[in-house]
């Protein structure tokens, strides 16, 4: 039989990883532990009822935009969604990026900025982060100085490190070459600080915001972004016509009434943050990093110990706690990563840790 082969840029690509295991204390994922408010269900599910199925989605999705522009202070011709923030970046590199027009991450990081680059045929040039997860803003001005990129990546809070940029990084990213500055905020609204207010028509700024965490919406993929409307008019062109299904629309819509819930609970989840970090520097050879989102990057042992923190996350599995292992993750070596569960959760997750690290050092 012929079987016809891919791309031969797609042949040495692997797929996105992300073991799901059966266990009782799932913190592996960074979704909200708790599911929406009963009332956003019924709210949800009586707009439905009075959806005409029969007919394709608002291609627009103007009422969503609107609530959206409306609750950020944007104009609606700003914002721009999707499924999920993951194809929020997809069209982005589909109308920015392409071949001869390279993407710049600074690693480790998101590992599907790299990911979709390369699906959409667009050159990676990864340059790494300082030793404590931090940019330094001038490699990053001398990397777009030499590579010239039409698109650059940053990620703040960056997913796996947590780590929130400080001003002076977005402010060297926009100023050192003619690239599309994107910014993941999939988990801006734990941080203390957000580039959304820095979005205009002058700049060449994007932020990519997401419903799968604060608004506990993973299961129905919508995210968005904040940009100037001449990008918006071109992702426009670019994404399917009636990608948004009508389901998704009104849930995006309908969760913004839930405003005051959401950010209560955000306040929640930052304060179980703070515990969490508490609890993992009192676990001895445990070492936390500083984090603005819904997770916590820790080092298990001596920097670089990956058989260490790949045995204490086979630990963490046996008592029936799952965690992201990033112990094999260049750049990262030797770590895990924690999402914030409930109270119950996270303490479930520090007792069991406690006795994996002590049961894997006495190996
Ligand atoms: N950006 C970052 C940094 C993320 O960690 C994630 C989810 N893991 C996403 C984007 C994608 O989220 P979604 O597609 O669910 O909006």
């Amino acid at each position: 039989m012929n079987r016809p082969t891919p791309r031969d840029d797609l042949q040495a690509l692997e797929g996105y990883h992300s073991p799901q295991l059966d266990v009782d204390v799932r913190l592996n994922t960074n979704e909200s532990p708790l599911p929406p408010p009963p009332a956003f269900l019924d709210a949800w599910i009586d707009t439905l009822r009075a959806t005409p199925l029969h007919r394709y989605p608002d291609r627009a999705a103007a009422g969503l935009r609107r609530a959206l522009g409306a609750g950020l202070g944007q104009p609606v011709g700003r914002v721009f969604c999707a499924n999920g923030s993951n194809e929020v970046l997809q069209t982005l590199m589909l109308t920015y990026g392409g071949p001869g027009r390279p993407a710049l991450v600074v690693e480790p990081t998101y590992a599907l900025h790299a990911h979709i680059a390369r699906i959409t045929g667009t050159p990676v040039v990864a340059i790494p982060r300082r030793s404590d997860f931090t940019v330094d803003p001038d490699a990053l001005v001398a990397a777009i100085g030499a590579n010239d990129p039409a698109l650059v990546f940053l990620c703040s809070p960056n997913n796996p490190t947590g780590t929130v940029d400080a001003p002076e990084v977005l402010e060297a990213a926009l100023g050192a070459g003619r690239a599309l500055v994107v910014v993941d905020e999939a988990y801006g609204e734990f941080a203390e600080r957000s580039a959304i207010g820095e979005v205009s028509e002058e700049r060449p700024l994007v932020v990519v915001r997401t419903y799968s965490k604060v608004w506990s919406l993973a299961a129905l993929r919508l995210g968005y972004c904040i940009a100037p409307t001449w990008v918006v008019d071109e992702l426009d062109k670019v994404v399917l016509p009636y990608h948004l299904a009508t389901a998704t629309q009104a849930a995006g819509t309908v969760a913004l009434r839930f405003r005051e819930e959401m950010a209560a609970r955000v306040r929640e989840l930052v304060a179980e943050r703070e515990h969490l970090v508490t609890g993992l520097s009192g676990i001895d050879g445990v070492e936390p990093v500083p984090s603005g989102a819904n997770f916590v990057l820790f080092r298990v042992g001596t920097p670089g110990d990956v058989a260490l923190a790949r045995t204490v996350w086979d630990r963490l599995v046996a008592r029936r706690v799952l965690v992201r292992d990033f112990s094999a993750w260049p750049g990262v070596e030797g770590c895990l990563r924690v999402t914030v569960g409930t109270r119950g959760e996270n303490d479930a997750f520090l007792t069991a840790l406690e006795a994996a690290v002590r049961e894997s050092e006495a190996r």
